[in-house]
């Protein structure tokens, strides 16, 4: 904890940024939110825990099941509160750590946060998005649920249980972080399509396949066109060579959004077309680095940005690599 600083009664504060990267790397981290309901169902840290510190009942009876083996980590709005409640927390002896400025300067910091997006198509329907994590996405559409390379291994804590089963099933490539043959099985209902790259194809038995360049015409209102996805620098290729995967871009009720998968920038991208939402990936060595991230983007020239797949990548410099460009960039729990 070098980089925590003691404030006058002696909690331990951290500037947000230490608090995103010391809380994930400690195997004995509990975050706790102790902002309201409201305010924890619009956006939170992914896996945070409420605890409304406002309500002392609900504050009190979280308190009685911490546990001193534990490291709470904990933050509100503003800082305030957080730091109450850390004071109360420390003494019945717990091991507190206070985010600094809370989730306000949080999000300002280009962290992450867990929350849904909603975007208005030109028809007038609505997408909402979902982020799983890395590059899991869920996208529902009306009563049409939406899946992206669904799988269970997440940095954070997902209940499949409790996810919609899938009416569409869209698969990249063949890596483990993107190809889950047991979420699929899980997210299968009567009458659901998968729709991957020949190798997956042949990998799961099923489903339709797709090449670099092919179009499909899902449903009303849903087409989806397969892109190529695909390394270029020099001894990367084998991660991702070029043919083999996809990068998918899905029209709902003329609603573009793509979803890059494992590529770095090709030229390819400066002739999507029009593209509203795009899912860029940040890791290298098998992707992008923050630069060609912004560099993929000024060729896409997208409305909105959700950078992906992006593990411990520090993505904090894409808002500035970016800054003037008018991209709505939005960052979201993909480590
Ligand atoms: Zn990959
Ligand atoms: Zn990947």
């Amino acid at each position: 904890m070098l980089s925590s600083c003691m404030a006058q009664d002696n909690i331990h504060e951290l500037s947000p940024q230490d608090f995103y990267t010391e809380s994930a790397a400690d195997s004995n981290a509990v975050i706790l939110d102790v902002r309201t309901p409201e305010e924890y169902a619009a956006s939170h840290l992914a896996d945070a825990v409420p605890a409304d510190y406002l309500n002392t009942a609900v504050f009190d009876s979280v308190l009685k099941g911490l546990s001193p083996d534990k490291h709470y980590y904990i933050y509100c709005r503003s800082g305030r509160r957080s730091h109450e409640a850390a004071l109360k927390a420390e003494k019945q002896g717990l091991k507190v750590w206070d985010m600094k400025g809370g989730i306000l300067a949080y999000e300002k910091a280009g962290l992450p946060l867990q929350r849904t997006d909603t975007f208005t198509t030109p028809r007038g329907s609505s997408v909402i998005v979902t982020p799983i994590g890395h590059a899991s996405v869920l996208l529902t559409a009306g009563d049409k649920h939406i899946y992206v390379d669904p799988v269970r291994a997440q940095r954070h804590h997902v209940d499949w249980a409790a996810l919609p089963k899938a009416d569409y099933i869209f698969i990249t490539h063949e890596h483990y972080d993107h190809f889950d043959k047991a979420a699929i099985s899980q997210l299968t209902k009567a009458g659901t399509q998968v729709i991957l790259n020949r190798r997956c194809r042949e990998m799961l038995g099923s489903g339709r396949a797709l090449g670099n360049g092919d179009r499909l015409s899902l449903s009303e209102g849903l087409t989806v066109k397969a892109v190529p996805a695909y390394n270029t620098t020099s001894g990367r290729e084998k991660y991702h060579p070029k043919g083999r995967d996809n990068g998918y871009i899905l029209s709902i009720d003329g609603l573009t959004l793509y979803f890059a998968g494992d590529t770095e920038p090709i030229d390819d991208m400066r002739k999507l077309g029009n593209i509203d939402v795009v899912f860029l990936p940040c890791n290298q060595p098998f992707t992008m680095t923050p630069a060609q991230l912004s560099e993929a983007a000024m060729a896409i020239r997208p409305k909105v940005l959700f950078p992906y797949h992006f593990s411990d990548t520090d993505i904090t410099e894409i808002p500035r690599l970016l800054g003037g460009t008018g991209i709505d960039i939005r960052m979201r729990p993909y480590q």
